[in-house]
């Protein structure tokens, strides 16, 4: 029986359904959630703001996340703090440039807070998916899934010690990567002239799911979530 109790079973029990690798899409999750919960905090916590101007705010991968994410009052919020800040420290250059070289947001923290998060995150996931797969319902769940991408995979087989475990995620991987490549050679096939009459089939989506399996899932799909509404602070 699958302990639900468990979230990370849980979530990656839920996402073996979907589309796409399961520990990206319960990354692509956990990483909203963290950026809805650290703009929330952020709008009203002058510690957070500290932390996001010391880290010069989000690498180019998380911060057009957020911005997918909408909300566009914290990201006013957000970027004009920051914008603020480095303008500052352009003034103070300016001054200071015959002394001393100063550089913005060197700090502790100069990492994008949610390319922290993600890597414990997927951590976590990796260690949870390797331990749901013991269970007999789970492996049977993940046989029929979307396999994992490529990244998510590597690390699976690198930390799996059970040799059946590796044999499963072996034997799922192989029977992924063999359909998906048969799709984008009945693609290439259809492109043909020759063959202009035939209708399109699954195949037609083969090339976006490709880059999917290859590199690992977007973050945020096509469906946008509403913002969780927020008062500017006074
Ligand atoms: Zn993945
Ligand atoms: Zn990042």
């Amino acid at each position: 029986m699958i302990n639900n109790n468990d979230a990370i079973q849980y979530n990656l029990t839920q996402a073996l359904t979907g589309p796409t690798c399961p520990v990206c899409r319960c990354l692509a999750e956990a990483t909203r959630r963290f950026l809805d919960n650290l703009m929330y905090e952020f709008v009203n916590d002058n510690q957070t703001r500290d932390r996001l101007r010391a880290t010069r705010g989000f690498c180019r991968e998380h911060a057009w996340t957020l911005q997918k994410m909408g909300d566009p009052l914290g990201h006013s919020i957000l970027y004009a703090d920051l914008i603020d800040a480095y303008r500052q420290h352009l003034e103070k250059k300016g001054l200071l440039s015959k002394i001393k070289s100063t550089k913005f947001g060197q700090g502790k923290e100069e990492e994008c807070l949610a390319c922290r998060e993600e890597r414990e995150m997927e951590r976590r996931y990796i260690f949870g998916l390797l331990r749901a797969l013991n269970n007999g319902e789970f492996r049977e769940a993940y046989r029929s899934s979307a396999g994992l991408c490529l990244p998510h995979y590597q690390l699976a087989e690198q930390q799996a010690t059970d040799g059946d475990v590796r044999a499963t995620l072996r034997e799922v991987q192989i029977d992924r990567f063999a359909k998906l490549s048969a799709e984008l050679k009945e693609f290439i096939r259809k492109s043909d002239y020759r063959n202009v009459d035939e209708l399109p089939g699954e195949e037609r989506d083969a090339w976006i799911r490709a880059v999917g399996l290859w590199v690992g899932s977007p973050h945020v799909e096509k469906e946008q979530r509403p913002f969780r509404h927020k008062k500017q602070p006074v």
